[in-house]
């Protein structure tokens, strides 16, 4: 079966030519990201992810996480891989270095878990959520708590995890029902049940830090009467060793399509009538918002999982496609040949080559501007780099998963009936790939969000100054002379303007005809992304043509530049040229959507 090789030189070129490493290691507090520290780290990641974590996929599949009334056991290889991961202190690599993380730009951050995730999706999600849980702990807890569960989940000698649903409360976290009780000395007892919990249990780390929603008495009604407590599995005590078990119960695990290996829990809190010991995170009632913060990290961290899987369908489509021998070439052969000589077979190699290429780029970019968000000096360099991130958020969530989706279909197709049987482990990658467009919100919140929040309410502002930005790119590109660049200036000039009429349409409609305009949500959000990845590949295109014309191939390669050149024509003809029909069901089709009545269903 073929095993995961992180694409380490598409992955530095987007560092260095797209996404703009050199300015990021110039922000105060990121000197430390040399291009040599960030080469051995690459390099590292790449042999921890190809040497450890992908030869335990496929095992990790077939076995699952097992629970019975101890707990949950992981996998046979999970534990060992989970020491060696924290011995290695890659939780930390760009936790804030006074708890102990290294502080290394989120940029860097990005493609390290782009590997982790390629190699063993299902692993990757533990530390993924121990992440966000210490980032949310960082921005609202009060010093002692800081104190007591930074460096510990920092380092991943303990895990986090994010409880928000309920049986009745999922893409509506406004019908929370988990409720918490003040207590005398400032703690509170939570009880309620909470579904979907990932890594809520599991027999990697010694105690797990949940992030709880939950209501406090006479909470306002809905999403304003929210409330995040930070409960931990086992009480901590005074000198921060470890206490009683909390009242914190994991009773079952899904039996689920996919990550098996990822165990989905339901979690009782305050089961025994005790109530589980819990601290109030920020301020009472800001509950949702504070856990935005994660949400959002965990939203980006996602798409990277769509940016993740569909690189690791590429590489198994192509090895397959080069070995797998059968049929004659259309054009006249003595001989069979290997599929990857049929122009259908080659057409869906580069339809996944050129898609993931383009979402590396926009994802690492976005990374970028959130690092520059972040440390930026200049006020208004990090507002208009905040503004970036919060407008395209969703679209790296939405549109990364859902062509991952295709793109894991794809890789079946190549396969024929090789791939719908589980021994080639492509029947594994498409059941892992389809929990990304639903978990972090569907892609339906994620197009509610980019159409309610980031374009109707601002009038489409900040979305015309990034088409804006991406038309200067086109005259960039028109301004060269060559040929290629050329060819790919039309289409993406083309496919901006399709995304103009969308947003026109939704801005003038959005507070007369809201139903009819959220019909269009969701391929308006797929228009957005394909547009910003042929702003990346158009981009890319230019960086590898300057090369060319002065003679420097990347990293040595004369082979890279010319490819990418290839890959930017093939997603302009293939890709962008979907692009006016999505614009069209985005004006068109609120009407036909919505016209029959309930009834008919
Ligand atoms: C494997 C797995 C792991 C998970 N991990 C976690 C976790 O760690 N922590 C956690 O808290 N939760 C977790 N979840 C829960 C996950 O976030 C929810 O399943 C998800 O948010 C969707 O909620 P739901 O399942 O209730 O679907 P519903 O909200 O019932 O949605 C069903 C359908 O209706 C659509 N829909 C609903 N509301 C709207 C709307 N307003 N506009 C348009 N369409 C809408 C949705 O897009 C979807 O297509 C996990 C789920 C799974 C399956």
């Amino acid at each position: 079966m073929h095993s995961y090789t992180a694409p380490l030189r598409d992955m530095r070129f987007v560092l260095k030519e797209l996404s703009g490493l050199e300015q990021v290691a110039r922000l105060p507090g990121y000197e430390d990201a040399t291009p040599d520290m960030v080469d051995a780290i690459l390099e590292e990641a790449a042999r921890f992810a190809g040497g450890v974590l992908a030869p335990l996929n496929a095992s990790g599949d077939r076995t699952g996480a097992h629970w019975d009334k101890q707990g949950v056991t992981m996998p046979p290889g999970f534990r060992e891989a989970y020491q060696q991961f924290v011995a290695n202190g890659w939780t930390g690599l760009a936790a804030n270095p006074e708890y102990g993380g290294q502080g290394l730009p989120l940029l860097l951050s990005a493609a390290v878990q782009e590997m982790w995730k390629s190699a063993n999706m299902a692993f990757s999600l533990c530390p993924m959520l121990t992440i966000g849980a210490a980032e949310t702990i960082e921005l609202v807890a009060s010093d002692e708590l800081k104190a007591r569960y930074l460096p510990l989940l920092v380092s991943g000698e303990w895990t986090g995890t994010m409880n928000l649903t309920e049986p009745q409360a999922g893409s509506d976290l406004a019908a929370i029902r988990a409720r918490a009780e003040p207590q005398t000395d400032g703690t509170y007892r939570l009880f309620g049940q909470k579904i979907f919990i990932t890594y809520g249990e599991h027999d990697l780390a010694a105690n797990t830090v949940h992030l709880v929603l939950a209501r406090l008495p006479n909470a306002p009604a809905g999403v304003k009467g929210i409330s995040l407590f930070l409960v931990p599995k086992r009480l901590v005590n005074d000198d921060g060793s470890l206490g009683a078990q909390n009242d914190v119960l994991c009773t079952s695990i899904e039996n689920k399509l996919g990550i098996h290996a990822s165990p989905t829990c339901v979690m009782l809190y305050g089961e025994s009538g005790r109530g589980a010991e819990g601290y109030l995170l920020g301020a009472p009632h800001q509950g949702l918002a504070t856990m935005f913060i994660m949400m959002n990290a965990a939203r980006f961290a996602v798409g990277l999982e769509g940016l993740a899987l569909s690189e690791l369908a590429y590489q198994k489509a192509v090895a397959y496609a080069k070995s797998r021998v059968q049929g004659r070439a259309i054009e006249g052969s003595t001989d069979s040949v290997p599929i990857i000589r049929h122009p259908d077979v080659r057409r869906m190699l580069m339809l996944m080559r050129t898609q993931t290429e383009a979402m590396r780029a926009l994802a690492y970019t976005v990374a970028a501007a959130q690092d520059a968000a972040s440390h930026e000096v200049d006020p208004a360099e990090r507002d208009r780099s905040a503004a970036f991130v919060d407008l395209l958020t969703p679209v790296i969530k939405g549109w990364c998963t859902e062509t991952a989706n295709e793109l894991a279909n794809l890789c079946l197709q190549v396969h024929g009936g090789a791939g719908y049987v589980e021994e080639t482990g492509v029947a594994q990658l498409l059941r892992d790939a389809r929990i990304t467009t639903i978990y972090e919100g569907t892609t339906g919140i994620q197009a509610n969000d980019l159409v309610g929040r980031k374009v109707a309410r601002d009038g489409g502002a900040a979305l015309l100054g990034l088409m804006h930005v991406m038309q200067q790119t086109c005259v960039t590109l028109e301004e060269h002379g060559s040929e290629d660049l050329a060819h790919i200036a039309k289409p993406l000039g083309r496919a901006i303007d399709a995304l103009a009429q969308a947003a026109e349409y939704i801005v003038n409609h959005y507070g007369t005809d809201v139903r009819g305009v959220m019909v269009g949500s969701v391929p308006f959000l797929r228009l957005f992304g394909l547009v910003a990845g042929g702003w990346m590949m158009a981009r890319a295109a230019h960086a590898a043509q300057l090369r060319i014309d002065a003679d420097q191939p990347f990293e040595g390669d004369v082979t890279f530049c010319p490819a990418k050149l290839v890959s930017a024509r093939f997603y302009a003809d293939h890709v962008l040229s979907t692009a006016m029909g999505l614009a069209r069901t985005v004006v068109n089709g609120g009407a036909s959507a919505l016209e029959l009545d309930e009834g008919f269903f």
